[in-house]
């Protein structure tokens, strides 16, 4: 799999369409193969008549797609290449190029003075997901560590059971998580809110009704019980989608976060 970042200019002779088409020189063709994730990625802004059309004046990444099909474009000097965009999902929030005063793509030593002259820039599957996980696409639920996971019934035999983690909740506590889980489910049934994943439909009758539930916001629970309400607090998530939430305890995703990895990364 390749990542490319590819630049759009307010304004180019290339006739590019965001999202649907983007053109580029032979030297390229390497960097944007069918099937290679790009980044969207703009430079400052030189002519105010697009400010209002921009995310930000100053350089950033707007969006992610996939290569489709390329093809050569004949009738032009030189060789000249249009690829389809396909998949395009604008960011909700301009990714800055720098971040804590680091440039998000590593640049090579031997290109330090002419780096940002290269429309389409290759770059590593780390810095393609730390753009888009900086993306508005993909903000955090909460940057908090989650101090507990919850016995919504099956949950409690899911993989982010920390071990050692005191289990007090008393049967009261756990009564009314039972019932919340079955509101949830009441309301959002029983297919993964992310991936769609359903437990009966892939393994038969035995797993049938089986999902996790998740607690979007699980700090409200710190004080006691409080109220939570199933239809915005719980979402169902498959076993694998739910423990992608939880895999980095600081950093736990909002269902849109892995609906947009998956999106993004997922096979499809
Ligand atoms: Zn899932
Ligand atoms: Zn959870």
């Amino acid at each position: 799999m390749t990542f490319t970042v590819i630049t759009e200019n307010d304004e180019s002779q290339w006739n590019d369409v965001t999202g649907e088409a983007y053109h580029f020189p032979k030297r390229y063709l390497d960097f944007l193969k069918p099937g290679t994730k790009v980044i969207y990625y703009k430079g400052k802004l030189k002519n105010k008549v697009f400010k209002k059309e921009r995310l930000t004046n100053e350089p950033h990444y707007f969006g992610v797609a996939t290569i489709g099909a390329v093809n050569e474009e004949f009738g032009s000097a030189g060789r000249k290449f249009i690829a389809e965009i396909r998949n395009f999902e604008r960011f909700l929030d301009p990714v800055p190029i720098k971040i804590d005063g680091q440039y998000m793509e590593s640049i090579p030593e031997r290109k330090k003075s002419n780096y940002w002259r290269d429309g389409v820039r290759p770059i590593s599957e780390e810095v393609y997901i730390q753009i888009v996980t900086s993306a508005g696409l993909y903000n955090y639920s909460s940057k908090e560590v989650e101090t507990s996971s919850y016995g919504f019934g099956e949950e409690t035999t899911s993989p982010i059971y920390r071990e050692g983690e005191e289990k007090t909740r008393t049967t009261t506590v756990y009564e009314r998580d039972r019932r919340l889980r079955a509101a949830a489910i009441r309301h959002h049934g029983v297919n993964c809110a992310a991936c769609g994943f359903n437990f009966g439909d892939f393994y038969g009758k035995y797993a049938e009704g089986y999902i996790q539930v998740h607690h979007i916001n699980p700090l409200s629970h710190l004080d006691g019980p409080v109220d939570v309400d199933p239809k915005t607090d719980l979402v169902p998530l498959c076993a694998n989608c739910h423990a992608v939430v939880h895999y980095k305890p600081q950093q736990v995703l909002s269902v849109t976060d892995i609906k947009a990895l998956i999106a993004v990364h997922g096979k499809r």
